[in-house]
């Protein structure tokens, strides 16, 4: 029998027939994984831990900044100020409004190397990422383990979706063989409405709630896109796998084996990310050697560094972002004068 506390707070959700008791029992032995908790995934993250999905898993390789407040709905002020990892932030404010939930923030960036770690034992995944290059690694990680996601994301006044059941339907790669050039852009460039985000995240976690409790007949079988400004609204049918896909027919996983990937990756915001070194930092001792240079600070989650005109935030694992540069030799120099190699 379901708590007292449990039947009340998902009365209004438990009423909607298509979900019912069932359903909502259902929810709360549910695990999902949400790639990336910028926009998007915090949307998504706060709408399925509102509805009772059991469990979250939180990854993402950011830190909150003032710029982000207009749009990721679970951040705050002090957040920014803290430049506290997204995914901590997520978790905590969750805990804040479902204490329910149990959440698993990973302050990471999800790579070929660390995907089995990162996504292995869900029951869904979630696209709130920023980027093709780690879309088509969940992808490959999807199809490759007949997982479901849903790709989500958002630019401009724009946003696009797709649910994906890997052999029943088409998977990311199905629809683009290489990154569309429509999407390039980003919401450093072209700007971006909080609405379309949460349009996108509205129906993506619709979509996930859907998977979460067997209604599979009601999955959306297209690619839908909206333009919330130019009200432009287009479906494509994603209803049958393509033959020769590389991913779900050869099953050939070049994302996921990581052949090629760089080591340092843009950021796409006058910021470059270095992660080339995986052994953990002393943030009192790295702090002690930095202050004589300039301004230092660190909690237990970040350090950071100014020396004009950048700024560098240091992660716990060694991982690090470098802003005011987008050139990666630039970037691996600051690393090694100010980390080491
Ligand atoms: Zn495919």
């Amino acid at each position: 029998m379901p708590s007292l506390e449990f039947a009340e707070r998902y009365s209004r959700q438990v009423l909607f027939t298509p979900i019912g008791a069932e359903g909502q029992k259902r929810l709360a032995t549910a695990r999902v994984a949400i790639v990336g908790c910028g926009a998007t995934g915090s949307a998504l993250a706060s709408l399925l831990a509102r509805a009772g999905v059991g469990y979250l898993r939180i990854i993402d390789r950011d830190y909150v900044e003032p710029s982000n407040l207009q749009r990721q709905v679970l951040f705050d002020e002090c957040d920014a100020a803290e430049s506290l990892p997204k995914a901590i932030a997520a978790a905590r404010k969750i805990q804040a409004f479902n204490h329910e939930v149990a959440v698993e923030p990973h302050a990471a960036d999800l790579t070929p190397q660390c995907a089995e770690e990162l996504l292995a034992g869900v029951d869904l995944l979630l696209d709130g990422t920023d980027n093709f290059e780690t879309r088509y690694l969940i992808n490959d990680f999807a199809v490759s383990r007949q997982l479901p996601w849903v790709y989500a994301a958002a630019v401009a006044s724009y946003a696009v979706t797709m649910t994906i059941i890997p052999g029943e339907m088409a998977c990311l790669a199905c629809i683009f063989p290489d990154s569309p050039r429509g999407l390039v852009e980003t919401c450093d460039t072209s700007g971006i409405l909080n609405s379309a985000v949460n349009l996108i995240a509205s129906i993506a976690s619709a979509e996930a709630l859907k998977l979460l409790v067997g209604a599979r007949d009601k999955v959306r079988r297209t690619l839908l896109s909206y333009d919330v400004w130019a009200n432009d609204f287009v479906e494509i049918s994603t209803a049958k796998p393509r033959a020769g896909c590389r991913a779900c027919d050869l099953r050939d996983f070049v994302h996921l084996a990581g052949e090629g990937r760089p080591h340092i990756t843009l950021c796409g915001r006058n910021s470059v990310q270095i992660h080339e070194r995986h052994s953990p930092i002393d943030f009192e001792e790295v702090t002690r050697r930095l202050s004589p240079l300039g301004p230092v600070r660190h909690n237990e989650f970040v350090l950071k560094f100014w020396r004009d005109p950048y700024e560098l935030t240091l992660f716990p694992d060694g991982r690090a972002i470098i802003k005011g540069t987008t050139d990666t030799a630039v970037a691996r120099s600051l690393y090694a004068r100010y980390v080491g190699s």
